[in-house]
């Protein structure tokens, strides 16, 4: 089968589409899905570069979201058959660890990412174990119908959206919330997720025209962070009581000023440090302002169905950026490399 692969870590010039064998049912359980479409995600940069303890064999196909059509099904498969539409959690639990068992899915000790750990979805074909796999809802009329490329986009950043705000930060309506960088995929959703639970959103970005883009999307202030005091900016709104919740992905070139505008009893919720990991903490005004720092990373299976349930419901849909033709997969992991994206960046696999 075609795939997007990578032939070693390094550069983008590593990764080039190839002939691979497709993958079959081996163990009961698993289905098999004919990809129609693929989406990338930062993370996809990442494994090209390398990450500490990260083991790959080469060719590694690339891609954590996707979805498709099941084609094939394993021993006592009922959830799905071949012919339905579906898209999946692209996080692999072992389903029998202490964690799973009592349903933290993402703190599996055996956790795997589909595009990461396991060959991902920039494929012809792709192996996921039942569990992960759900049907592509139907929003009610008249909403349009999912597309293969809003299914592809859905998965991976609203499951990490939805955990940072609802079971972790335990973001409640009315409260503040302030999410940085709002081109990115998790904070795109986590505008759309905060929006929905009536929360009032500050979001920041360096482009004004992803700022524009945000308040159509329903960001009540944005601040473009190239030209403003985001903290001092955040205090002044808030009549110096700062925001309630804060999401983080950035890291070492943020984190200063999120904790100068975490408010008394404020939550900050961390899923990336794509600007560096390392960063300090005032323990004084940690323990007197009683904040909660919060890591964060995917999401449980219930997790996941409720996001489903409400792609279904209409109330939330991937923000897609470029779809690209399969064979300019490898001008889509460019473009990420760049970052001027303002939503998902889609690959479309042949039918
Ligand atoms: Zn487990």
């Amino acid at each position: 089968m075609q795939a997007v692969v990578l032939r070693g870590h390094g550069e983008l010039s590593q990764v080039a589409i190839a002939d691979v064998p497709a993958p079959v049912v081996r163990r009961p359980g698993d289905v098999r899905v004919r990809l129609r479409a693929a989406a990338l995600n930062h993370l996809d940069l990442w494994t090209v570069r390398g990450l500490p303890g990260l083991e790959l064999t080469f060719p590694h196909i690339l891609g954590g979201d996707g979805a498709g059509v099941v084609d094939a099904v394993g021993e006592g498969v009922t959830r799905v058959r071949p012919g339905d539409a579906v898209l999946f959690n692209p996080g692999i639990s072992c389903y029998r660890c202490e964690h799973c068992l009592a349903g933290q899915h993402s703190l599996c000790v055996e956790y795997k990412l589909l595009g990461e750990h396991l060959p991902g979805t920039l494929a012809e074909f792709i192996v996921v174990p039942e569990p992960n796999v759900y049907p592509v809802p139907t929003p009610p009329a008249p909403l349009p119908a999912i597309t293969w490329p809003e299914a592809a986009a859905f998965s991976l950043v609203t499951i990490t959206a939805w955990r940072m705000l609802v079971t972790r930060a335990r973001l409640r309506p009315g409260e503040t919330v302030l999410i940085w960088g709002v081109g990115g995929g998790v904070s795109s959703t986590a505008l759309q997720i905060a929006t929905l639970l009536g929360a009032h959103t500050i979001v920041t970005s360096s482009s004004d025209a992803k700022l524009a883009k945000a308040r159509e999307l329903g960001a009540n202030v944005t601040l473009n962070h190239t030209q403003v005091d985001v903290a001092k900016e955040v205090r002044r709104l808030t009549d110096q009581r700062g925001v309630d919740v804060i999401v983080e992905n950035v890291g070492a070139a943020t984190w200063e000023q999120s904790l100068r505008m975490l408010g008394r009893g404020g939550r900050l919720v961390t899923c990336g440090a794509t600007t560096g990991p390392k960063v300090t903490v005032d323990l004084r005004r940690l323990f007197w302002f009683q904040w909660d720092i919060l890591g964060s990373t995917m999401g449980t299976a219930d997790e996941y169905r409720e996001i489903v349930h409400l792609l279904g419901q209409g109330h939330l849909r991937p923000v897609i950026d470029t779809v690209f033709p399969f064979a300019r997969a490898p001008e889509a992991f460019r473009r990420m490399a760049e970052g001027d994206q303002l939503g998902k960046l889609v690959v479309e696999v042949p039918a």
